[in-house]
């Protein structure tokens, strides 16, 4: 499968920095010295600007108090708008598609409450086993809430290796008593791309609502949400994108269902020339925003302004083109380093269907883990035996990857990762 196009010396990769365009976005980083990190899937490093875009919003708190809604750079009620704006051509949709607000977990809740509609046969939601398990919670109290029982209304499609789905499965299981699917765009640990076009055409065949949480997708590969049709998204904005931890979340809504009744609906819900207006009768926005609930966490808003100029910069398609030749380099270089060591590579190798990282699997993976930390390497773990390596175009280097991969083979070689528990810490 791996076209063997790399040479495995130190000088090599320090050349593919060399000649690597996006090199300098590193430097807008904050990286500590003598750190590899390798973990922006999970938490995306601080920037410069989405520093100094945090300290402008408490600067306009300093400035204007309550007028800081209106006045100064970023006037806080519309930024919301402002922001989805600006995510909008990271995920293919229209401006008036996107706002930026709640978390995940509040966003899933926001829209299956929206979507959500059981009618005679059609009761159902339809996930998979492998999905992260916030989306599972979540998916099975609105089952719940409107009446039914998770055992028998929440169907999750199995993977055949625990690693992987076929779309033929989840095709198979879009039965007439399915109304609505949510699944996740990039597998959180296999790193596995979905076909969102297609399973957005087959879903659309038989009547069902479809939406996919893009976590681990967006900032990482390139989305044509309005071309697939897609009926909702949702993600978070602190992965690839940097907005720090706790970061606000966004949500996309196709335009087709504007208008559609907010499921939770709140104040921040209104048309927005109509919020002031204080009527108990709510007039909720002709778009996106009609899906927000209450005031904006604006500190927590705040990073993902700067952060979203550097992907303006950057250029999302030249980011998912570095993406694809630094995670190939890397399973080059493992497959080359870590022979006979116990390790299986478990993300698709295949680019088509690749996301932004690398997940490898070996039985003492909770141990070999923190045997990185100690060596300055940052991963994750992921229960029960995953390595998750996420070299990430904006502030990896090709040397990044070249040293971890010698570190983890010194680390195997020389067993210390024996000195460790091979359990997980509390957050992995
Ligand atoms: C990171 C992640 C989440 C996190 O949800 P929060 O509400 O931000 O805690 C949810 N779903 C997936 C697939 C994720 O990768």
């Amino acid at each position: 499968m791996t076209q063997k196009a790399f040479d495995y010396t130190q000088d090599y990769a320090c050349e593919l920095d060399k000649r690597d365009e996006l090199a300098s976005f590193r430097n807008e980083f904050y990286i500590k010295e003598g750190m590899i990190y390798l973990d922006g899937n999970s938490l995306g490093l601080c920037s410069k600007r989405a520093e100094k875009s945090l300290l402008e919003i408490i600067d306009s708190w300093k400035e204007f108090g309550i007028d800081g809604w209106t006045e100064g750079k970023y006037p806080w009620y519309e930024l919301s708008e402002k922001l989805g704006e600006r995510i909008a051509p990271l995920i293919g949709a229209a401006s008036e598609e996107v706002i930026v607000t709640g978390s995940t977990t509040t966003n899933i809740h926001q829209m299956v409450a929206t979507f959500y509609e059981p009618k005679g046969k059609r009761t159902k939601i339809l996930a998979d086993d492998l999905t992260f398990p916030t989306d599972i919670y979540a998916l099975q109290s609105q089952v719940k809430l409107k009446g039914y029982d998770p055992d028998t209304h929440f169907v999750q499609v199995k993977s055949r290796n625990g690693q992987t789905l076929e779309e033929d499965d989840i095709i198979e299981a879009m039965t007439d008593e399915i109304a609505l699917i949510l699944l996740p765009s990039v597998l959180y640990r296999s790193g596995q791309i979905l076909d969102m076009k297609r399973l957005t055409e087959e879903a659309h065949k038989r009547g069902i609502v479809i939406g996919f949480d893009l976590c681990h997708s967006i900032g990482a590969i390139e989305h044509n949400l309005d071309e697939w049709n897609v009926d909702f998204a949702i993600w978070c904005n602190y992965k690839y994108l940097n907005a720090g931890p706790g970061g606000v979340a966004g949500l996309y809504v196709n335009k087709t269902h504007f208008g559609r009744v907010p499921g939770l609906a709140g104040w921040f819900s209104s048309d927005k020339s109509k919020q002031f207006d204080m009527e108990h009768t709510l007039t909720p926005a002709e778009d996106a925003g009609a899906y927000q609930m209450g005031t904006p966490h604006l500190l927590s808003v705040a990073p993902l302004i700067g952060s979203l100029e550097i992907f303006e910069e950057a250029g999302m398609a030249n980011l998912r083109k570095k993406s694809l030749h630094i995670t190939r380099y890397m399973m080059d270089l493992i497959e080359h380093e870590l022979k006979d060591m116990g390790f299986a590579l478990g993300n698709p190798t295949d680019d088509a269907i690749r996301g932004g990282h690398i997940y490898l699997e070996h039985e003492e993976a909770a141990r070999i883990c923190k045997a990185l930390k100690a060596n300055g390497v940052i991963p994750d773990f992921r229960a029960p035996n995953g390595i998750r390596l996420a070299p990430v175009a904006l502030y990896s280097s090709y040397e990044d990857v070249w040293k971890s991969v010698q570190i983890l083979k010194k680390i195997m070689q020389e067993e210390q990762y024996k000195q460790f528990e091979n359990k997980r810490e509390v957050v992995a």
